[in-house]
C-alpha cells in the first residue's frame, strides 16, 4: 500500500439515526437558525446593557459578584458536598466533550453575573474582562476603537474563561501563541477562599503558568487582563491554490508564514494572519491577512467584501450551545462514533506526516490547519515544545518559541460519506497514539479516548500536580483528567482518584 492508499472497509448497515442526520438540516435552516437568531438579539441586548454601564458601576459590581461567589464556594461542606462545578448549564458551553461530570453530586458555584468588560485601558494596551465575556463581546467594543485582543478566537459564542482555560488559537497564533499566551493576569478564586491575582513575576507566577489547559480545576477564574494590540479597519486577504501532493502543500503552507531564512519577526515578511484549507489530498487554499486602513483598502482595483449574505448568511453560524441542546443523546452518540471532531496540535515540521496521517486513518476533507507558537517558559507547563528544539533552528522556530500547527479534523471521515463501516473511537485513540509519540497535543474540549496514564504521557503534569497541592485544589476541584475523560464518572471514582493524588509526593518542576 503507497501512502496515501487508504485501507479497504466492508460496508455499513444504515439507522433511522443515519436518516434524522442526514435530514437535519431542514430542522436546523427552518427551525433552529430561526431561535438562534432570537438568541443573538437577546445575547446584543445583554451586551448592551452591560456597555451601558459606567466602567466604575462595573469595577463595583465585580467586587460584590466575587464577594458573593467566594462566599458560596466557604459554605461548601466537603465532607457532604461534591466537587466545586461552575454553575455553567452544559448545554451552553461550546466544548464537543459531554459534561456527565455534572450528572454526579457537585457543588455549583454561579459566575452567570461575570460577563462585563471591566476595563480597556489604552495606555498600559490591556483590556480587562471578566470570564464571561465573548469573543463577539469584545470584538463590538475594542474594534472601534482599532484595538483588538492579539488572539482572537473565530466563533463569536467563545468565551475568555474557557479559551485560557482550555485551548485559544486563532489566525495570529504564528506571532503570539495560544489565547492563554497573552493573558498578562488572572484574577482566581482559590479553594480555600483566597482571591489572587498571578501573574509573570509575582508570588503566584506558579500558579500563572498552571491555569492554562488546567480546565479550571486550580480555582474559579473571576477575571483577566488580556493583552491588546492596535489594528486597522480592513484585512487585506490573499488566497493562494496550492496544488500537489500533500507534502507539497504541507511546505507551502509552511512558506506562506515562515520564512526559510528564520527571519520570523520581520512583519515585512510574515503576515498578521494565516490558515489553510485542504479540500482533498491534492487541493488547498492557503488565506494569509494584513491589516489595511480605509485609504489603503479603498484603493482603486480593491475589491471589498462586506461580510454576511442576503438570503440566510446573515443568520449564520446557528448557534452551538443551541444545536446541542437540540440533539438528543442518540444523535450526540451518532457523532461522537461517525463523525471526528478534535485537534491535533503537532511541531510545524511535521504536518506533511500529519496531514498524510489524517488521510490514510480517517479521510478527513476539508482540513483546517492554522500555526501557533509555543514559548519557552520558566516553568514546564502543561503543554511544552520538544526539548532542545531551539538547536535544530527548523522553518518558524526562533530561539524562544517552537512553531506548531494546528490540524483541525472536523467533518465526516470517507468511509462513512462511502458507507462503510468506521469505528470512530478507535479511530481517536489512534490520533492520540500518533501525537505522543509525535510531541503532540490534542485539545480537551473535544471527546478524548486516553487513558489516564496516556493522557500524562500527552500533557506534563508535574507544574499543574504541584499547584493543586499548594493551592489546595485536591479535593475542591475534580482533576482535569477526570474532568476530560469520555464517559459518566462516578462519584466514589472521582472522590477515590482525589484521594490517591493526596497521598503522592510533591513532584519536581522544570523549565524548558
Ligand atoms: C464550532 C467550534 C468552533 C471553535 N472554534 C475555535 C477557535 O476558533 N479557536 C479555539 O481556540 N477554539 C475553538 N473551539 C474550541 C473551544 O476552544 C472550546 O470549545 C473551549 O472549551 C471554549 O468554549 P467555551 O467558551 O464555551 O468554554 P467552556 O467549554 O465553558 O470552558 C472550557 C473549560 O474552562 C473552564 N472554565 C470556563 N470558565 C471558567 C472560570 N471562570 N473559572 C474556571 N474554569 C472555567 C470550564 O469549566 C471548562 O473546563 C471551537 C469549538 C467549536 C465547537
Amino acid at each position: 500500500m503507497s501512502d496515501l492508499d487508504v485501507p479497504l472497509r466492508p460496508k455499513r448497515k444504515k439507522t433511522l439515526v443515519d436518516f434524522f442526520v442526514q435530514f437535519r438540516w431542514v430542522v436546523v435552516i427552518f427551525v433552529v437558525l430561526r431561535i438562534s437568531c432570537t438568541i443573538y438579539v437577546l445575547i446584543y441586548l445583554g451586551d448592551l446593557k452591560s456597555e451601558w454601564k459606567s466602567y466604575d458601576r462595573r469595577k463595583k459590581e465585580h467586587d460584590e459578584n466575587v464577594k458573593k461567589a467566594v462566599k458560596r464556594l466557604n459554605e461548601r461542606n466537603p465532607s457532604k458536598d461534591g466537587l466545586v462545578c461552575t454553575a455553567r448549564m452544559p448545554w451552553t458551553v461550546v466544548g464537543m466533550r459531554n459534561v456527565d461530570y455534572k450528572r454526579a453530586r457537585h457543588f455549583e458555584v454561579d459566575l452567570s453575573a461575570f460577563r462585563n468588560i471591566i476595563e480597556i485601558d489604552k495606555k498600559r494596551m490591556i483590556a480587562r474582562v471578566e470570564p464571561l465575556v465573548n469573543m463577539g463581546q469584545i470584538i463590538k467594543a475594542t474594534v472601534p476603537m482599532n484595538l483588538a485582543f492579539a488572539v482572537v478566537a473565530e466563533l463569536d459564542d467563545l468565551t475568555v474563561g474557557g479559551l485560557n482555560n482550555g485551548f485559544g488559537i486563532q489566525g495570529s497564533s504564528h506571532i503570539y501563541g495560544l489565547f492563554a499566551d497573552t493573558i498578562m493576569s488572572y484574577e482566581i478564586g482559590l479553594a480555600d477562599g483566597r482571591v489572587v491575582r498571578a501573574t509573570k513575576d509575582n508570588e503566584y507566577s506558579d500558579l500563572y503558568y498552571a491555569i492554562p489547559w488546567s480546565q479550571g480545576m486550580l480555582g474559579l477564574l473571576v477575571s483577566a487582563e488580556i493583552k491588546l494590540i492596535p489594528i486597522k479597519e480592513y484585512m487585506r486577504l490573499t488566497n493562494k491554490l496550492l496544488k500537489g501532493k500533500l507534502r507539497h502543500i504541507a511546505q507551502a503552507y509552511m512558506d506562506a508564514f515562515a520564512p526559510r531564512d528564520g527571519d520570523q519577526d520581520n512583519p515585512e515578511k510574515v503576515p498578521d494572519f494565516v490558515e489553510t484549507m485542504l479540500y482533498n489530498p491534492t487541493e488547498a487554499v492557503c488565506m494569509t491577512g494584513r491589516y489595511a486602513s480605509k485609504e489603503e483598502a479603498k484603493k482603486k482595483g480593491n475589491v471589498i467584501n462586506n461580510c454576511g449574505r442576503f438570503l440566510l448568511g446573515w443568520m449564520m453560524p446557528p448557534n452551538i450551545s443551541l444545536l446541542k441542546a437540540t440533539q438528543g443523546e442518540a444523535i450526540r452518540n451518532y457523532y461522537h462514533e461517525n463523525h471526528v471532531i478534535q485537534d491535533m496540535l503537532v511541531p510545524l515540521y511535521k504536518v506533511g506526516d500529519a496531514l498524510e496521517w489524517v488521510h490514510r486513518e480517517m479521510e478527513v476533507y476539508p482540513l483546517w490547519v492554522c500555526p501557533h507558537r509555543l514559548f519557552r517558559l520558566p516553568l514546564k507547563t502543561m503543554i511544552y515544545p520538544e526539548p532542545g528544539f531551539e538547536q535544530h533552528k527548523r522553518q518558524g522556530d526562533t530561539h524562544y518559541a517552537q512553531m506548531y500547527t494546528d490540524v483541525g479534523v472536523y467533518y465526516a471521515p470517507g468511509p462513512i460519506l462511502r458507507g462503510e463501516v468506521f469505528d470512530g473511537a478507535e479511530a481517536v485513540r489512534k490520533l492520540e497514539k500518533w501525537l505522543i509519540e509525535n510531541h503532540g497535543f490534542q485539545p480537551q474540549y473535544a471527546v478524548s479516548e486516553l487513558n489516564e496514564k496516556d493522557f500524562w504521557r500527552m500533557f506534563d503534569g508535574s507544574l499543574y500536580e504541584k499547584a493543586r497541592r499548594k493551592y489546595k485544589a485536591v479535593g475542591t476541584f475534580m482533576s482535569v483528567y477526570y474532568k476530560s475523560k469520555k464517559g459518566r464518572k462516578t462519584e466514589k471514582e472521582v472522590a477515590e482518584a482525589e484521594k490517591e493524588v493526596a497521598e503522592l509526593e510533591t513532584p519536581e518542576v522544570e523549565g524548558t
